[in-house]
């Protein structure tokens, strides 16, 4: 189970999350909505702390890290539990001077201290599975959007997170690029990766996601099967929310 318990992050006076209970089941694929602002990208980078929260725990697997005002965690522990994580961003993020393999090869040679040839082999195998082998050593510039993030994909999967977050992937692209995209995330959802997945696609949650929750105010207002949320709501933020998507 990955379980975030009573996290709290604020900027400045700014408090966005207020007390954020989450939990997300190995295996499933949890679709997080809410207004612009709501704090659904500070959520995802505080579930993998690069935003380290004032409060709360955060658990992702065996590993468990509490926090409290007066106790910030040990750095080896905060990059330990960083580790178990993949992440895609909205603007894939790509390092432009290194070829597509080398992107993908980049973490596992210089975080994981993998042999360059047994990088270049798994990297292989992941490119392929995103459909992008035949582009391994093109510059990412050259590169459409949608298979800019397919590559981020195989970049965060290389070494077998435990948990992949992905903030809007698919909102920078045209529908058909993001279809892509979208193909390539079912694909690893049916292989059982466990996301959370920040989204203002419809489509995409609905397709891809076991669940939904929906963060408003600073906290998880409610939190269901996509059916549940999207047709039946109960909150009337939920509500109102949702009638804003459809
Ligand atoms: P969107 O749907 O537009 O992507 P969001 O739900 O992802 O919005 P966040 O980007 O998490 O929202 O922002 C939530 C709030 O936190 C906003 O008020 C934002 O201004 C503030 N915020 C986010 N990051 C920082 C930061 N590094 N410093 C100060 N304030 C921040
Ligand atoms: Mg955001």
């Amino acid at each position: 189970m990955i379980r975030l318990t009573g996290i709290v992050k604020r900027f400045g006076e700014n408090t966005v999350l207020n007390g954020v209970d989450l939990d997300i089941p190995e295996g499933e694929v949890t679709a997080l909505i809410g207004p612009s602002g709501s704090g659904k990208s500070t959520l995802l980078r505080t579930a993998n702390l690069l935003e380290i929260p004032e409060a709360g725990t955060l658990e992702i697997g065996d590993a468990r890290i509490v926090f409290a005002p007066d106790r910030k965690p040990p750095q080896a522990e905060i990059l330990a539990m960083r580790r178990r994580t993949g992440m895609i961003f909205q603007n894939f993020q790509l390092f432009p001077h290194r070829s597509v393999a080398d992107n993908v090869t980049e973490g596992l040679v210089t975080v994981w201290k993998w042999s360059a040839d047994k990088a270049r082999a798994h990297a292989m195998d992941l490119l392929d599975k995103v459909g992008m082998a035949h582009k391994a050593d093109a510059w990412p510039a050259t590169l459409s959007g949608g298979q800019q993030q397919r590559v981020a994909i195989a970049r965060a999967i290389a070494a077998s997170p435990k948990l992949l977050l992905c903030d809007e992937p698919t909102s920078a692209l045209d529908p058909e690029l993001a279809a892509e995209v979208v193909e390539v995330l079912g694909k690893l959802a049916g292989e059982g990766m466990t996301m959370l997945m920040a989204t203002h696609d419809l489509r995409l949650a609905d397709q891809i996601a076991h669940r939904v929750a929906f963060l408003d105010g600073g906290t998880i207002v409610e939190h269901g099967p996509p059916e549940e949320i999207f047709r039946h709501p109960t909150d009337p933020r939920t509500i109102r929310f949702v009638r804003t998507l459809l």
